[in-house]
């Protein structure tokens, strides 16, 4: 993502004065005071939420807590959603929108990022949307469905000059932050071998086979062109991630296999199962898991000098861990708090997001699950 300097950014919504929907989408935080980041204090971003399901609760209960953004919006397809959230939340109805009248939000300041949490298949779409009316945007993981969405994704918000994180939670929690820094200070010494799992059992093997309505709602994690695969796209991209951030390298290398399939028509058309193994410049490797046919959530960590591991490790927690020396134990934070106020506190700030949370950070991580969807499809040792 190009740097954007708050200057360049106020320019970018100040020059074209001939067009009034331009001015309109100048951010209600953008006061173009002077350049102290000090004069934003007190301010609060206005968030949007797109797509009002499960992991749209979290983010709305995060945002009860957060210091430097608030819920103001709603992107919803389902009527009944819109007013019990309106309710609940005390939204405006100016500040409610649908799916049709998205784009309308560009005349709307009382906005001024959008929080994409629809199905993975639907991520594009409204970033390019949200950016094109001049609002920041985060969108849930993993970023898009291929590794060319997320490209299109990134020059989108890039030409619109607002910014982009992908809902990297992680990165902000204080387990994860250790074994970040346990792994790339080389605390133990060169990590040489991680094992991470992450796994949801989510159907009942014991019951005949289903036949799924890939039309229905409930069932878009099943559906190819709406999830772009299995529990991959779901879960294992947080084994990816903290392979990743653990070694602070990028793998060069990845096999992988898909695994037995218990219900054919349910897996119609998506993975259940898939394992695979990836190779860094280092000489680490990774072995990793990923399964909605059975529970799985560890992570660990094989170093020159010692081990660190965690387990619970990559869903919710509380996480638990330890490491060769003693026990890994840090206070249970609400993590979409964090994240929402680790993120938008920079953007008030009017400096570039993080690397790690980035469209870039997301682009990486589909061109990691490209790679090995094709080794478990070809059987190759894919060279990324
Ligand atoms: P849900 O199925 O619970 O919610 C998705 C919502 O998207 C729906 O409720 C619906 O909201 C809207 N929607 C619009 N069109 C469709 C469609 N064709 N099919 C289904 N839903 C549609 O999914 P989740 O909340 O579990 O996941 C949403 C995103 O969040 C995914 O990308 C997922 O990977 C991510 N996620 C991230 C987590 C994290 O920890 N970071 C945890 C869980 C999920 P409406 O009725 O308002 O239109």
């Amino acid at each position: 993502m190009k740097n954007i300097s708050r200057r360049s950014f106020v320019n970018k919504f100040s020059i074209g004065v001939g067009s009034a929907a331009v001015i309109s989408t100048i951010p209600s935080f953008m006061v173009p005071l002077n350049e102290s980041p000090l004069l934003y204090y007190g301010k609060k971003l206005n968030v949007a939420i797109c797509g009002l399901g499960n992991y749209a609760e979290a983010i709305a209960n995060g945002l009860q807590s957060t210091q430097y953004c608030s819920l103001s919006g709603i992107v919803t397809g389902t009527l009944s959603k819109a007013q019990a959230w309106k309710t609940k939340y005390n939204i405006p109805e100016k500040n409610i929108y649908n799916y049709t009248n998205f784009d309308d939000i560009i005349n709307n300041k009382n906005i001024d990022l959008v929080y994409i949490t629809l199905p993975n298949g639907m991520h594009k779409e409204f970033t390019i949307r949200a950016a094109k009316a001049g609002k920041h945007v985060i969108t849930e993981k993993p970023m898009a469905t291929s590794p060319q969405d997320c490209r299109e994704m990134i020059k989108a918000c890039n030409d619109a000059s607002v910014q982009l994180a992908v809902g990297y939670r992680l990165h902000y929690e204080p387990t994860h932050l250790e074994i970040k820094r346990l792994g790339q200070d080389k605390v133990f010494g060169q990590v040489r071998y991680i094992e991470a799992a992450l796994g949801y059992k989510t159907y009942d093997m014991t019951k005949p086979a289903q036949s799924v309505d890939f039309s229905g709602h409930a069932e878009w994690r099943l559906n190819q062109k709406l999830s772009g695969g299995g529990p991959l796209m779901d879960l294992g991209i947080y084994c990816i991630q903290a392979s990743r951030y653990v070694l602070g390298e990028e793998p060069v290398a990845v096999t992988a296999q898909f695994g037995h399939v218990n219900d054919a028509k349910r897996f119609a058309q998506v993975e259940e199962s898939i394992s695979w193994q990836m190779h860094f410049p280092s000489g680490a490797m990774a072995s990793c898991n990923t399964s909605v046919g059975f529970n799985a959530d560890r992570f660990y960590a094989s170093a020159d000098e010692g081990s660190f591991e965690l387990s619970p490790a990559l869903s919710f927690g509380p996480f638990k861990g330890k490491t060769s020396n003693g026990e890994i134990n840090f206070p249970v934070i609400n993590q979409q708090q964090t994240q929402l106020d680790g993120i938008c506190s920079v953007i008030l700030e009017n400096k570039p997001l993080p690397k790690h949370i980035t469209g870039e950070e997301g682009l990486k991580d589909l061109t990691i699950i490209a790679a090995i969807y094709e080794a478990a499809q070809t059987g190759h040792n894919i060279i990324i």
